[in-house]
Formats: C-alpha cells, structure tokens, sequence
C-alpha cells in the first residue's frame, strides 16, 4: 500500500464545520486504499492570537516559552481532527513532534528538522491506523520543545515524507493551487499547473507564503512529488511542484511575489578596509539576525568610506536595535538608518537564464509608472526590487501585465483575507 502525506494549514480548519471537511478528505484518501499521515497547523489565527497572549505579559518573551506556547495550537488541532475522524468510523491517532520523534536543532523559534523517528509512526500505520502529527514543532536531544518558523508545517509534512519517501505530500490550502502571483492581490494571477522545486524555492523565499520555503528546499533535495491543492476543491490536484528536467520553458518569467515583511538597514560611512563586512555579518550571525538583500556602495574617496546596506526580517528589528550599539562600537559608522517603508517586489523564472534584457524591462516597467527603485538584487532566475510601500500593488499589477502573469479568469479562493 502507498503512504499519502496531507498537509492542513490553519485556514482549512479553521472551525469545527472546516475541521470536519478535512476529516471527509482525509478519510476520502484512506477509502483510495492509501495509508495516510496527516500533518495539521493550528485553526486559523490560534498562533497570531497565542503571540499576542504572551505580548500582553512582556515585550521580550523568553524564546523557550514562546515556543512552549506556539506549540499548543497544532495540539488542539490533532485532537480535534481525530476525534471527528473516530466519527466518521476510521480509527486515527493524534501525535505530537515529541511523540512521534521529529528531532530538531537546539534553537528555539526557527529551528531546523535535524531527524525524524520512523518506528512509531510505522507501527500506527501497520495496524491500519490514521495518524494525525502536529506541524510545526520538534523536540531537541534534550527534551525542549521548538518550534520550526512560522508557517512550518508545511516542512513538518515534506519531512515526514522524505523520510519514509511516500508517494505523494500533497498541501490542502485555500487556494486551488500555485498562482503566478499571490491571487488575493491579482484576482486575474494565472494557476499554474506545474512548477519547478527551482522557481518555487526562489518564490517561497521572495514572499509568496504559500509554501514555507524550507518544505519545497527539503522537497527538491529528496526529489518527493509534492502538491499544492484545495481543501474545499478535492477533485483538483492544483499545481505540482517537480523537477526541472521536467519542465519545457517558454516563459522568462514563471512568477512574482511581493513581500512587505522586510526593512532596510544603512550603515553609513563604514571605513573601507578590509575585515569590516566580515565583523558586521559576523555579529549579526551571533544573535541569528538572518539578512536577505546585501549592498555595498563605492568606496568614497574623499572620506574612504562606503555605506552597507542590508534587509532584515520586521520581526528581527527589535533584536537588531539590541545590537546597534555593539555595530556602532564595531564600525564606527556616522548614522545607522531604519527605513520600514520598503516592499520587496520579485520576479521569477528559470526561463530568465541566458535571456538578456528582462531586468531591463522590469526596470522600464517601474519607471514608467513612476515608481523608484529603492534597492536591486538579482539570482540566475530571480530579480528583486524593493520599492516604497505605496507602490508595491501598482508595481504587481504593472509587471503581471508587462510579463503575462494574468489572464481573464478571476482565481477561486477561500476564506478570509489573512492578516
Ligand atoms: P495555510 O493556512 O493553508 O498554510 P497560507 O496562508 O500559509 O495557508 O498560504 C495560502 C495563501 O498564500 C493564499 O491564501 C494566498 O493568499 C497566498 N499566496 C501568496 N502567493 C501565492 C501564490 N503564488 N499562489 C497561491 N497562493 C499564494
Ligand atoms: N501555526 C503555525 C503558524 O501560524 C505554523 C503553520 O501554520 O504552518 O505559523
Ligand atoms: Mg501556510
């Protein structure tokens, strides 16, 4: 028999009419005479609401007991869903990441999927058993609960089917499957209906929050075939993400993903020597300050120095003004600027490689329409340009039209709009 992972974010259950709808498609797949591992995230805004919680108690929550917290959400989702499963007639078991074994690095918030425990999950399914696991968390060598990042039940799901290299990992969203951009921004976005594990990485990492970037990283390096589909459309498989060979390119461009969850840091005037860059990266590596775009400017002659200019997660900026002084001290630098009115626009395609001119008329497209280019940075099959906030959807729209990434149908989505 074959092993089918399903995965269920947080908008497919999010109350007990969706839960239910999920335990029909869970059940519906068993009826397939497929054995089924069932990955669950937390009911609809249960981790936002948890985060809250604790931020009514202090500004600067342990990180342990921040993922202790976040941790229960997906808790009550197994539960629930295998109890409606048990209604249904079909005998299922619940399972925490401790319980099952997902072992994890001893980080807490963002921590990697070191190794995953395969005995107990196999003895459920040797007795013929549905087992529901809780995305998102794993437990450390010693004990310590974690957490994988926000929306990591996605890569909870991938690993679990890398390990005992299923069939299929197929992801049950809201939407009907991989768009070309985000269709709750375009409502005309394009549903694709293959990608690349290439182009979806570089997508996922730009912003389109569909997939968790390290669930499709985890997919391409153990090659299992993973879907990303509807919970309220079980008759559409949605978009397959597969290898690249298997693709035929006729495209530049694949996709586009706008990301409003970054903000810019300058430091200005750093002496121009050698070692400077190393020590500033090197600290932010210390307090795992994760940075995305990097730029240095020209070296100024006069005063031999250069600005350095970086983008960091919103959710990292009171960690990195922890750290200001420290780079001060460092550096020396005349000013360190903040700048949170920045969104980061991104196109992406692997049919960009050996194509010239696309940057170019991504660059043609946004100065037509006004809008100024804050910062670049490129990849063999991806450009970004981070641009003021206000631009952001004109800039989407203007490029879905310039590169064809909408059409005249309106996309199906479900639910409400997130957060
Ligand atoms: P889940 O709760 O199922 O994990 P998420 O909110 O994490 O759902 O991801 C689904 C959302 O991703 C969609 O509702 C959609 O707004 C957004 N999204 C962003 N980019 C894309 C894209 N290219 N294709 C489809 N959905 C996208
Ligand atoms: N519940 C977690 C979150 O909201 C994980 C997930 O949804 O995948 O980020
Ligand atoms: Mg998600």
């Amino acid at each position: 028999m074959s092993i089918i992972v399903q995965k269920f974010g947080g908008t497919s259950l999010a109350d007990i009419d969706k839960i239910k709808n999920v335990a029909n498609a869970v059940v519906r797949e068993k009826k397939l005479g497929n054995d089924v591992i069932v990955v669950v995230s937390a009911m609809g805004h249960t981790t936002d609401n948890l985060i809250k919680l604790a931020h009514k108690i202090s500004d600067h929550p342990s990180e342990r007991e921040m993922d202790m917290l976040m941790s229960t959400g997906e808790q009550i989702s197994i539960a629930l869903l295998t109890m409606a499963i048990h209604e249904l007639g079909y005998s299922a078991v619940s399972m925490t990441g401790a319980q099952v074994g997902i072992l994890t690095e001893e980080t807490f918030s963002k921590a990697r999927i070191v190794d995953i425990k395969t005995d107990k999950l196999s003895e459920h399914i040797k007795n013929g058993e549905i087992v529901i696991v809780a995305g998102f968390q794993g437990v450390t060598k010693q004990g310590e609960i974690t957490t994988l990042g926000r929306g990591g039940s996605d890569t909870s799901a991938v690993a679990i089917a890398a390990k005992l290299q299923v069939e299929r990992c197929d992801i049950y969203s809201d939407v009907e499957g991989i768009y070309t951009t985000d269709p709750r921004v375009v409502p005309t976005a394009k549903k694709l209906k293959k990608i690349s594990y290439e182009e979806m990485l570089e997508l996922a990492r730009v912003g389109a929050n569909v997939l968790h970037p390290r669930s499709v990283e985890t997919a391409k390096q153990f090659q299992v075939p993973m879907r990303l589909r509807s919970s309220f459309n079980l008759d559409d498989l949605g978009t397959l993400v597969i290898g690249v060979e298997n693709m035929e390119i006729y495209k530049p461009v694949t996709g586009l993903a706008c990301d409003k969850s970054q903000v810019r840091v300058v430091i200005c005037d750093v002496p121009d020597r050698p070692g400077n860059a190393s020590k500033l990266f090197s600290l932010l590596a210390k307090y795992e300050l994760s940075v995305d775009m990097i730029i240095q400017s020209y070296a100024r002659h006069v005063s031999n120095t250069n600005d350095i200019a970086f983008t960091i997660d919103k959710d990292d900026l009171a960690k990195f003004v922890s750290v200001e002084n420290e780079i001060s001290s460092i550096l020396n630098p005349s000013n360190i600027h903040i700048d949170e009115d920045i969104a980061k626009v991104s196109i992406v395609g692997a049919g960009m490689i050996d194509r010239p001119g696309i940057a170019a008329q991504m660059f043609e497209t946004l100065a037509k329409e006004g809008i100024n280019i804050k910062m670049i940075s490129t990849s063999e099959i991806k450009i970004s340009c981070l641009v003021e906030k206000m631009h952001a959807k004109q800039a989407t729209e203007a490029l879905c039209r310039c590169f064809e990434l909408d059409g005249s149908n309106v996309a199906l989505v479900h639910g409400t709009l997130p957060d």
